[in-house]
C-alpha cells in the first residue's frame, strides 16, 4: 500500500499452517516518484517527437500515393464530362502506380476505339434513318397518288357503266324499231304484186314474198336458182337463145352487179311467160354476197308491146312497098303473093311469075336456099323473133343480086303459125344499117361472114379477116361533151372507117370488103378474100393512122384512139360466129395490152382465154382454201443502209404450180372483184405482223409497213371504215401504215384519189405513189396530191446504167419530190452501181434485189432483229 509516498508491504509468514509473524517492509518511494517523473518527461518528449516525425513521414508518404490517384480522378472526371477518350494520364514512375496508369490508359485507347466504330455505326444509322423518312414520305405520296387514280377510274367505270347502260337502253329501243320495222317489212312484201327474191352465193332463195312463187310459177322453199332456171327453160328477151344460169341477174348481183329490167322468158311454162327483172347487189353479214331481186310478171305487156310492133312493122313494110318487094304466103293453102315490086326487082313482069312457092324459092341462088329455107322454118316453129336473112337471088337476065328479105309469122292463140309475109330489099341501096351511121348493122354484118366464108371455102388460098375495132375511152367524151358530140364522133370514125377499105380496093361484085357497127363504139371490119395476114394488119395500120387525125367536133377537137383485134379464118370448120369472138378476145387482149394498138388472134389467145376462165376458178378456190401468202420487201436507207420498213408484196401458194407472183393473179382477181377481199386480207395481215414485230420487240426502231390498194379497192365507198376496223383489230399505229397507190390508178381519176387520200390523212395513214413515172401523171399536177413518198418505177432504175434519159428522169423526179418535201423510194435497185447512180442524184430511200427479195415472215423477222441490234 502506498502512503504518503511510502511504500509499506505487508506479508504474512506461516509455517504449517501457523501463522509465526507478520513482515513489514516499508520502503521510501518518493525517490522513485521523481526518477518516474523525470522518465516519464523524457518519455513524454520521446513520444511528441515520434509523434512529429511519423506525422511528417507519413505525410510525405501519402503524398506519394495521392498525388497520382488524384490525378487519375481528375483525368477520369474529365473524361467522363467531355467524353474525350483521346486524353490519357502520364506516367510518372516505374510502381504498381505506373502499372495502374498504363492500365487506365490501355482502358481509355480501347474505349476510343470502340467509341469510334459506335459513331461510324451511329452515322450509318442516322443516314439508314434518313432513307427510310424519305421512302415513308415517297411511299406516302404514292399513295396519294393511287388514291386519286383510283377515285378517277372509279369515276370513269361510273361514267362508262352510265353510258353503257344509256347505249343498253338505247339498242333495246333499236331493236324493238327494228322489230317493228321488220314486221312492216313483212307484211309490204306480203302484200306486194311484184316478186322479191333475196339470193345467197350459193344461189338458194333466203327470202321471197308469196309473190316471187306466183311469179316464178313454183314453191321457193329450200329451193335454188339452179331448180327454177332448169325446170322453166329460160330464154333471153330474144326467146330463142338459152338463158345462161351464172348470167341470171340474180347471179349478176351476187358478183356486185346492179341489173335493170333484163327480161327472161320462161318458156318452160304453158303459154310462156315474160319477167323484167331489177336485181341489187346486197351485202350481208360476214362479207358474204347475196343479191336480192324484184321482178314481175311482163308478158301481157309484152304481148300487147308485140302486137303493136307487129303492126308497126306491117305498116312499114306497107311503106316501104314503094321500092321493097312483098311477099304474102298462106300457110294452109300454101299459096304465095309475090308483089309486082317483088317480081319487077328480078326483071319479071307481073304475070311471068305464078303464085307457087316454087317461083319463089327456084329464084333464090341454089348455093344459099338451104339457108333461107332453114330460117324460115326456125322462125315457124318459133325459135327466132322475126326470120331474116341476105342471100343472092337470080335475075331474069342470069345476074346474082343480093337481096335481104325480112318476114315474121301470124299465129293463132296457141302460136300456130298462119301465114307468113315480109320484105325482099336490095342490099345494094344499104337498107340494113345502122340507124345513125348508115354502116351495116350486126345482122347484115354476121350475114356477109357467112357469105364470105362460104366463098373462101370454094376457093382455097382465099382467106377472110375481121377487125374488131374498140375504141379507147370514148365514154370519156360521151361523158365530158355529152351524147350529141358523142354521136357525131361514131359518124365521123364510120366515115374514116370506110375511106380506109376503100383505098387501093376495087369494090368486086359479090365480094367486098365491109364495114359495120355493131353497137356503142365497136365498129368491125371484114376482110373478103385475101391472101394473107399481112393484109389485114396493113388495113389495121391504115385505121390506127386515120383514127390518129384529130376530130373537129362542133368546134372541139376530140383525139381518139382504138384498140383493134384481128381473126383470119384458119380451118373450113370455122363457124362466124367464132370468128367475130376471135376478132374480139384479140381486141380485148389489144386493150389490155395498153390499147391503141392492134393485136392478132392465135391459138395461144384461145388458150389464155381458156386459162383465164381457169385461173378465176382457181383463185376463187384459193381464197376458200387460204392458199394467199404475205411476204415482205425490206425498204432501206441508202445512206445508212438500214431498214426503215417493209412492203407486203402478196403471193399464191399454189398447191401443184408451187409459189405464183402476184402479177399473174392480181389482174384477174381484180376484174373477177377477189381482189376486195383479198385485198383486205393483205391488209389486216401485214397490219398484224407488223404489231407483232412491235410488241416482240419493244426497242424496235419506228418501222413502217406499206400495203398495195388495187383500183377496185381504192373505188370502194367503205374502204376508210375497212381500214379503220383494220387498225382497231390489229391495234396497228396508224402513223406505222402506208398505202401504195400506182400513179396510173390516181390517174384515171385524180379528184377522186385526192379526196381518198385526204380522207387517210385524216385517220393519220401516209400515202405512197407507186410505179411513178408510168402514168402519165404531170408533174406539175403532183403538189395536189396529199402523199408522202414517190417510188420511183423499176423501168427507169434499171435504164440508169446505159441510159441518159432514164438518169435524167430521175434525177427530176427526186428534185421534185425534194421540192414537194416527199420521200423518194427507188424500186428494183439491184445493182450497186445503180445503188451509187442513185445516191449520187441524192436518192435516200430504195427497195431491191440488192437488199433483199420480198421473203417470207420468218426471213424478214431476222431483217427486223438485225434492226434491234443495231440499235
Ligand atoms: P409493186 O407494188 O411495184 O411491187 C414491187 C414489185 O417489184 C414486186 O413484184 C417485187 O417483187 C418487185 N421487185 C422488187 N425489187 C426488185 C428488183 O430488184 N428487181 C426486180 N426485177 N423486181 C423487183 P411482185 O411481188 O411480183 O408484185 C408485183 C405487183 O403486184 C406489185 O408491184 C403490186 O402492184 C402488185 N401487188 C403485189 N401484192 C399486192 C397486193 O397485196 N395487193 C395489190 N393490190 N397489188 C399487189
Ligand atoms: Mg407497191
Ligand atoms: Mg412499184
Amino acid at each position: 500500500v502506498f502512503r504518503e509516498g511510502r511504500l509499506e508491504v505487508f506479508h504474512e509468514i506461516r509455517f504449517q499452517g501457523e501463522d509465526l509473524g507478520t513482515l513489514f517492509i516499508e520502503s521510501d518511494m518518493s525517490q522513485w516518484n521523481d526518477r518516474l517523473q523525470r522518465y516519464l518527461g523524457i518519455l513524454g518528449v520521446l513520444l511528441v517527437l515520434s509523434a512529429g516525425v511519423t506525422f511528417a513521414v507519413s505525410a510525405e508518404l501519402q503524398g506519394l500515393i495521392s498525388r497520382p490517384i488524384l490525378e487519375l480522378q481528375r483525368t477520369m472526371g474529365t473524361v467522363t464530362t467531355e467524353k474525350n477518350y483521346a486524353l490519357r494520364v502520364r506516367r510518372q514512375s516505374d510502381d504498381e502506380v505506373g502499372h495502374l496508369f498504363d492500365g487506365f490508359n490501355a482502358m481509355l485507347a480501347e474505349i476510343q476505339e470502340r467509341d469510334a466504330a459506335l459513331r461510324d455505326v451511329n452515322v450509318d444509322l442516322e443516314v439508314r434513318k434518313r432513307d427510310l423518312e424519305s421512302e415513308v414520305l415517297e411511299r406516302r405520296r404514292a399513295e396519294g397518288q393511287l388514291k386519286t387514280l383510283n377515285e378517277t377510274l372509279e369515276a370513269r367505270v361510273a361514267e362508262r357503266s352510265a353510258a353503257a347502260e344509256a347505249r343498253a337502253l338505247e339498242l333495246g329501243r333499236i331493236g324493238e324499231a327494228l322489230r317493228t320495222q321488220t314486221r312492216i317489212l313483212h307484211s309490204i312484201l306480203d302484200s306486194m304484186g311484184d316478186g322479191v327474191v333475196v339470193v345467197n352465193e350459193e344461189g338458194r332463195f333466203v327470202l321471197f314474198n308469196p309473190a316471187a312463187e306466183q311469179i316464178l310459177r313454183m314453191s321457193l322453199t329450200d329451193a335454188s336458182l339452179a331448180d327454177w332456171a332448169e325446170k322453166r327453160d329460160l330464154r333471153r328477151a330474144d326467146m330463142v337463145n338459152h338463158y345462161p344460169t351464172d348470167e341470171l341477174p340474180f347471179y349478176r348481183a351476187i358478183r356486185g352487179e346492179s341489173v335493170d329490167s333484163d327480161e327472161i322468158y320462161m318458156r318452160g311454162v304453158e303459154g310462156g311467160v315474160w319477167l323484167s327483172v331489177n336485181a341489187r347487189p346486197l351485202k350481208a353479214e360476214g362479207g358474204l354476197q347475196t343479191g336480192v331481186a324484184v321482178f314481175r310478171d311482163v308478158t301481157g305487156q309484152r304481148k300487147a308491146q308485140e302486137a303493136l310492133r307487129e303492126s308497126e312493122e306491117r305498116y312499114a313494110l306497107a311503106v316501104r312497098g314503094a321500092n321493097d318487094g312483098l311477099w304474102d304466103w298462106n300457110l294452109k293453102t300454101n299459096e304465095i303473093y309475090l308483089s309486082p315490086r317483088w317480081k319487077a326487082m328480078l326483071g319479071y313482069a307481073e304475070d311471068e311469075i305464078g303464085n307457087t312457092l316454087t317461083e319463089w324459092f327456084s329464084r333464090v341462088h341454089p348455093e344459099d336456099l338451104p339457108r333461107v329455107q332453114a330460117g324460115i322454118q326456125a322462125h315457124l316453129e318459133g325459135k327466132t323473133l322475126y326470120y331474116e336473112s341476105e342471100h343472092q337471088m337470080i335475075h331474069k337476065n342470069g345476074e346474082n343480086i343480093w337481096m335481104l328479105t325480112r318476114g315474121l309469122a301470124y299465129r293463132d292463140a296457141n302460136g300456130v303459125p298462119l301465114r307468113m309475109a315480109g320484105s325482099q330489099t336490095d342490099i345494094a341501096a344499104g337498107k340494113v344499117a345502122d340507124v345513125l351511121t348508115g354502116l351495116p348493122n350486126r345482122i347484115l354484118f354476121m350475114d356477109r361472114i357467112r357469105r364470105a366464108m362460104d366463098r373462101s371455102r370454094r376457093h382455097p388460098g382465099s382467106l377472110v379477116a375481121i377487125l374488131f375495132v374498140d375504141l379507147d375511152r370514148f365514154k370519156l367524151v360521151n361523158d365530158s361533151l355529152g351524147h350529141v358530140v358523142g354521136d357525131e364522133l361514131l359518124v365521123a370514125i364510120a366515115r374514116r372507117l370506110e375511106a380506109c377499105v376503100r383505098v387501093g380496093d376495087v369494090a368486086r361484085l359479090g365480094s367486098s370488103h365491109t364495114v359495120a357497127r355493131l353497137g356503142g363504139d365497136e365498129f368491125t371490119i371484114l376482110l373478103d378474100d385475101i391472101k394473107d395476114v399481112s393484109h389485114a394488119t396493113h388495113v389495121a395500120e391504115r385505121v390506127t393512122s386515120t383514127l390518129s387525125e384529130p376530130f373537129n367536133l362542133s368546134g372541139q377537137e376530140v383525139f381518139v384512139t382504138a384498140s383493134i383485134g384481128i381473126a383470119v379464118t384458119t380451118s373450113a370448120d370455122d363457124l362466124p360466129e367464132d370468128l367475130l369472138r376471135n376478132a374480139d378476145t384479140a381486141m380485148y387482149r389489144a386493150k389490155t395490152a395498153g390499147k391503141a394498138r392492134y393485136e392478132i388472134f392465135d391459138a395461144a389467145m384461145r388458150e389464155r382465154a381458156v386459162a383465164r376462165m381457169q385461173l378465176e376458178t382457181d383463185l376463187r378456190r384459193a381464197m376458200e382454201h387460204r392458199e394467199f401468202r404475205v411476204h415482205y420487201q425490206p425498204i432501206t436507207s441508202l445512206m445508212t443502209e438500214r431498214t426503215i420498213g417493209f412492203e407486203a408484196l402478196v403471193r399464191w401458194q399454189h398447191p401443184v404450180r408451187g409459189l405464183i407472183s402476184p402479177a399473174e393473179f392480181i389482174p384477174m382477181a381484180e376484174e373477177t372483184g377477189l381482189i376486195i377481199p383479198l385485198g383486205q386480207w393483205v391488209l389486216f395481215e401485214a397490219c398484224r405482223q407488223m404489231k407483232e414485230w412491235k410488241g416482240r420487240y419493244a426497242s424496235l426502231p419506228a418501222l413502217t409497213i406499206s400495203v398495195n390498194l388495187s383500183s377496185r379497192q381504192f373505188a370502194q365507198r367503205d374502204l376508210i371504215d375497212q381500214i379503220r376496223n383494220v387498225l382497231r383489230e390489229t391495234a396497228l399505229d396508224p402513223r406505222s401504215l402506208k398505202l401504195e397507190i400506182t400513179e396510173s390508178l390516181i390517174m384515171e381519176d385524180p379528184n377522186a384519189a385526192i379526196a381518198m387520200i385526204h380522207q387517210l390523212r385524216d385517220l393519220e395513214i401516209r400515202a405512197s405513189i407507186d410505179d411513178f413515172g408510168t402514168g402519165y401523171s404531170s408533174l406539175s399536177y403532183l403538189h395536189r396530191f396529199p402523199v408522202d413518198t414517190l417510188k420511183v418505177d423499176r423501168s427507169f432504175v434499171s435504164g440508169m446504167h446505159e441510159n441518159e434519159e432514164d438518169r435524167e428522169i430521175v434525177r427530176t423526179i427526186v428534185t421534185l419530190a425534194h421540192n414537194l418535201g416527199l420521200m423518194v423510194i427507188a424500186e428494183g435497185v439491184e445493182t450497186v452501181d445503180q445503188m451509187t447512180r442513185l445516191k449520187a442524184l441524192h436518192c435516200e430511200y430504195g427497195q431491191g434485189y440488192l437488199f433483199s427479195t420480198p421473203v417470207p415472215s420468218d426471213r424478214a423477222e431476222e431483217l427486223v432483229i438485225a434492226e434491234v441490234e443495231r440499235g
